[in-house]
């Protein structure tokens, strides 16, 4: 009887000692747990600090919606705007209240990239940081839509001016006077084809940028290519008394557009040409850099000033618009979206008086294509 009872006040004593180690554990499980939530919280407020200093930095208005997200691309926090604009609760995963592909693309590499969601533009930034992934966006459409506008009425103007400038032309030739041509007559006809060239090179622009364009790619040899391009040019650099110089290696191959990718050597030659003083040189080089071959044409003219080096891919900036000499200010622009429309860079380097030096590059042929 004795051990009976003992027996059971034994099991009754085991039972609780048993009931008090998971309290205790589910006690320590939720300590845990509060505690992650408060270093996640802390961590949130931190992240939201960090943003908020960074974001005093910008200019008023630059950052618009503003995201903090969990690993699983949750959303942890959403400014305002973010849930206004961009229907962002937290709580929700990001990619179900914005399902766009650019935003995808832009959490899975983190950088910057723009990103079109309904009838907007944005420009997106994500960072990765303990919790997860920050996302900060800046509303572009504006500015998009200004392009687009300002591209469709060069566009624009440039077709409707083709069509009479052709005319005045055909005219003219039928008005010409009898020999011999008066000066003013050489200098009408030289200034009408200048603006013909010009309107011809708008229109090119506006469709390579429309995508209108479609790239004819083909297999190039440098060498030949660029020989071709210098015998074109013959009549400029000889009148100046020019030394080219070409340093070319045989078995070099592009796989490019002949025509766009001309544009973009022919420009870079052009300007070399008409920025280098009598007796100067111009020197061609081209060498493979990985899956690119690079193409490099330098000259020892004024070269091009520091502050000027960011701008002069702009459409029609010319550092000296006064001084006349022929340039429209598109050269450069064309050369640019040429080089890009192939997946290639350009770039120029300058010290001033030491002449330019312009870069681009092209993909290289692969071996056994
Ligand atoms: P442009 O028709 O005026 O030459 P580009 O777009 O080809 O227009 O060039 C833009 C500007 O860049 C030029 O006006 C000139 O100031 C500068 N530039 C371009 N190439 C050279 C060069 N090789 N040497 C010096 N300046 C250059």
């Amino acid at each position: 009887m004795m051990i009976g009872i003992t027996l059971l006040i034994g099991i009754l004593l085991l039972g609780a000692l048993a009931g008090l180690l998971v309290l205790h554990r589910r006690q320590r499980q939720l300590e845990e747990a509060v505690r992650e939530a408060q270093r996640t919280r802390r961590a949130l407020a931190a992240e939201r600090d960090r943003i908020a200093s960074w974001l005093e930095g910008l200019k008023p208005g630059g950052v618009e919606a503003l995201l903090l997200l969990d690993q699983d691309q949750r959303i942890l926090w959403a400014n305002r705007p973010a849930m206004e604009q961009l229907n962002a609760r937290p709580g929700r995963a990001l990619l179900e209240a914005i399902p766009s592909p650019d935003l995808e693309t832009l959490l899975n590499a983190t950088g910057t990239a723009e990103i079109r969601w309904r009838d907007r533009w944005w420009l997106g930034t994500s960072w990765a940081w303990s919790e997860g992934w920050g996302l900060a966006l800046i509303d572009i459409t504006r500015q998009r839509e200004a392009e687009r506008a300002r591209r469709e009425l060069t566009a624009n103007v440039a077709h409707d001016l083709r069509t009479p400038l052709a005319t005045i032309r055909l005219l003219l030739d039928e008005l010409k006077p009898a020999d011999p041509l008066p000066a003013s007559w050489e200098r009408l006809i030289g200034e009408l084809d200048r603006l013909i060239r010009l309107v011809n090179t708008l229109l090119d622009l506006a469709r390579l940028e429309a995508g209108e364009w479609p790239l004819a790619y083909e297999a190039l040899e440098i060498r030949p290519w660029v020989q071709s391009w210098i015998e074109r040019f013959a009549p400029l650099w000889q009148a100046k008394g020019l030394t080219i110089q070409l340093d070319l290696p045989e078995g070099l191959w592009v796989w490019a557009d002949p025509e766009w990718a001309g544009r973009a050597l022919g420009n870079l030659l052009d300007n070399a040409i008409r920025f280098t003083p009598p007796g100067g040189e111009v020197r061609v080089r081209a060498w493979s850099d990985g899956e690119w071959v690079a193409i490099e044409v330098s000259d020892t003219g004024p070269g091009i000033p520091p502050e000027d080096l960011p701008r002069i891919f702009e459409r029609f900036y010319r550092r000296d618009r006064h001084r006349g000499g022929g340039g429209s200010g598109l050269g450069l622009a064309i050369a640019r979206h040429a080089v890009e429309a192939h997946g290639g860079r350009i770039q120029a380097f300058s010290e001033p008086g030491r002449g330019a030096r312009l870069v681009f590059t092209l993909p290289a042929v692969s071996e056994g294509v």
